[in-house]
């Protein structure tokens, strides 16, 4: 099945500069990119976004990552787009990621990970929704 999925290029790679480095990976493992922007998140829309973690230990220290720079949020659409790219980035800590996915080789922490990948096609379309207008997707 044809799906849509969300990355998020985080803070701690736009400082790194390696978005270029990054998509170009992504371009290579067949996603198709519908949306693409540079942005930053105020502190409501980065709790917003991850509610579904509010009352997890890391809560606080994640908003505070996810504000503290630009972002690049990027709405992909790819058959199996969920699955393959959540492969592509790997363990949510990069020390755990196998070896060549985005989070090994970008990734610094299990906070700061590098990039975001949504977690099921419906979070998928929600997300991508999240970031980009009707209008703007391609
Ligand atoms: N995170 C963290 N500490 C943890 C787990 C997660 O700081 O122990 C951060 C990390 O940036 C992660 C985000 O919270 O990407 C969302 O966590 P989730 O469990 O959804 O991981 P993901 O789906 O991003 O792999
Ligand atoms: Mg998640």
């Amino acid at each position: 099945m044809v799906q849509r999925t969300l990355a998020i290029i985080k803070p701690d790679s736009v400082e790194k500069k390696v978005i270029g480095d990054i998509v170009k990976r992504i371009e290579e493992a067949g996603f198709k990119i519908l949306g693409l922007k540079l942005t930053r998140l105020t502190e409501n829309q980065a709790k917003a976004f991850y509610e579904i973690h509010k009352d997890k230990p890391f809560y606080n220290d994640l908003v505070k990552y996810m504000t503290s720079g630009p972002i690049v949020p990027i709405a992909l659409e790819k058959e199996n787009a969920v699955e393959d790219f959540r492969k592509l980035i790997g363990n949510t800590d990069p020390a755990k990621a196998e070896k060549g996915t985005i989070r090994n080789i970008y990734g610094t922490n299990i906070e700061r990970n590098a990039i975001h990948g949504s977690d099921s096609p419906e979070n998928g379309e929600k997300e991508v929704l999240f970031f980009f207008s009707l209008c703007e997707l391609l």
